[in-house]
């Protein structure tokens, strides 16, 4: 880990760019940068096995999930956001998305825990200066950094335009950052942070409602890159959550966190644009609840090979009623990751509210299916449908998802 401090970036007047504009002007020789891995690759049945083993225990603990870390960081996982120029897989959100689905059908904590990470590298690389790429993609790739979004706050609501978080500038050019933040995942595990602060005041005509709005964040935002143990930022994980247990979601708190400007991740005030251009990514928490329908879907058939229903033509059916629901939420979380539609970034809101409420009616309908098994408290089952809930309760929240699509119509 590093401090802040060696987050020493020139920065670039010219704001944030598109990835492949970025790396086209990277003036990194080629020949000095850490090999690619190779073609991006599916999680091994050895990286599986190993998240499945520890999925059980973190969710009855209900302490942060270390050993699925260490397991995600030796898996290659980390580096599927990362442009192969630096160290990475440079995955594609289809592969991002079905990587993100297989460790979530296995242990759903340690899939938001990639997800976060790989959503957090993708800002980097669409918005950091040759010297944030050079810097931190590289410890990104190959498991050194974990890294966490800190945007949400208890009072600044899911679109997150209230936020109490405040980054003031120092006359010497550094930033003073004041505020906590709530339902960080990989709270007090990760080791860079991106935090996303007020740091000017909003303008009258960038309110809820005004042309400017973009449905989520506010004017005035500036998101920092922040590293787990610079002084003045503090994770705690005693938030207790019903589901997603193992992913150590937690409260990050920065007290007189100062920062210099090379930690701000680009343009000042333009966080809320930056948001509003993540769905076009097609990477999906819906991949999430795929995985996790999944793991139910399978655990149906187990039970049903196990006690010899697959006999009763009403149970086939039945079976084969779950199968359809997960595998067309598999398709539009796939549809996301293509980016081919006529409006991606919608697509990718559709996917998320598709495959989530997908997942919570396939563990639902499964739950009942199992009969008395599944009233075990200790089935996975139970798991499954606390870990369900909580892919829609993620932002964008599914009712902010369906503001964002529906926003548009009353302008
Ligand atoms: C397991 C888990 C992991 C998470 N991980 C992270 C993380 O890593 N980083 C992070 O920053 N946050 C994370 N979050 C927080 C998440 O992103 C939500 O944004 C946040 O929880 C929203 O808070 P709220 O539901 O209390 O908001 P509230 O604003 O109190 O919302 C209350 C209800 O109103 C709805 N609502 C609120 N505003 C609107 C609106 N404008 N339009 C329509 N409906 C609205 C909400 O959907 C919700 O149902 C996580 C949450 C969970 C459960």
């Amino acid at each position: 880990m590093g401090s802040a401090d060696s987050l020493t970036a020139v920065r670039d007047s010219a704001g944030p760019r598109a990835m492949s504009d970025t790396f086209a002007e990277d003036p990194f020789p080629a020949g000095a940068r850490q090999a690619g891995r190779s073609a991006p690759a599916l999680p091994t049945p050895e990286t599986l096995e190993r998240l499945a083993a520890c999925a059980e225990a973190a969710d009855l603990a209900g302490e942060p999930d270390r050993a699925a870390v260490e397991v995600l960081r030796r898996s290659g996982l980390l580096a599927l956001a990362v442009p192969k120029s630096h160290g990475g897989a440079g995955a594609d959100a289809v592969v991002l998305n079905t990587c993100v689905e297989q460790v979530a059908s296995v242990n759903a904590s340690a899939a938001i825990m990639l997800f976060q990470h790989c959503a957090v590298t993708s800002r980097i690389v669409e918005n950091g200066t040759f010297a944030q790429h050079r810097e931190v993609l590289p410890k990104l790739a190959d498991g050194r950094w974990l890294a966490a979004s800190a945007w949400s706050e208890s009072a600044a609501g899911a679109d997150k335009k209230n936020l109490g978080t405040l980054a003031h500038r120092t006359p010497d050019g550094a930033w003073l950052l004041d505020g906590a933040k709530s339902f960080t995942t990989s709270a007090g595990l990760a080791d860079v942070y991106l935090v996303l602060a007020q740091s000017q005041e909003e303008s009258p005509d960038s309110g809820p409602g005004s042309s400017r709005d973009t449905g989520y964040g506010a004017a005035g935002q500036t998101f920092f890159l922040i590293p787990g143990d610079h002084p003045g930022l503090v994770p705690d994980t005693s938030m207790r959550l019903a589901g997603m247990r193992g992913s150590a979601t937690g409260f990050v708190s920065v007290r007189e966190c100062r920062v210099p400007d090379s930690a701000r991740l680009g343009a000042p005030g333009v966080a809320a644009s930056i948001i509003a251009r993540v769905r076009n990514s097609g990477a999906s928490l819906g991949a999430v609840a795929v995985g996790i329908a999944q793991a139910a879907l399978d655990a149906a058939h187990a039970h049903a090979e196990r006690r010899g229903l697959y006999a009763h033509q009403a149970v086939r059916h039945r079976l084969v009623n779950l199968a359809t629901q997960v595998e067309s939420a598999r398709a539009v979380v796939e549809r996301a990751g293509r980016r081919t539609s006529a409006d991606p970034g919608m697509t990718t809101l559709f996917s998320k509210l598709a495959a989530s409420a997908a997942a919570e009616r396939v563990v639902a309908d499964v739950a009942r299916f199992l009969g008395s098994a599944g009233y075990v408290e200790t089935h996975p089952i139970n798991r499954f449908g606390r870990d369900a809930r909580a892919v829609a309760l993620m932002g964008p929240t599914d009712d902010l998802c369906k503001e964002l699509v529906s926003l548009p119509w009353n302008r």
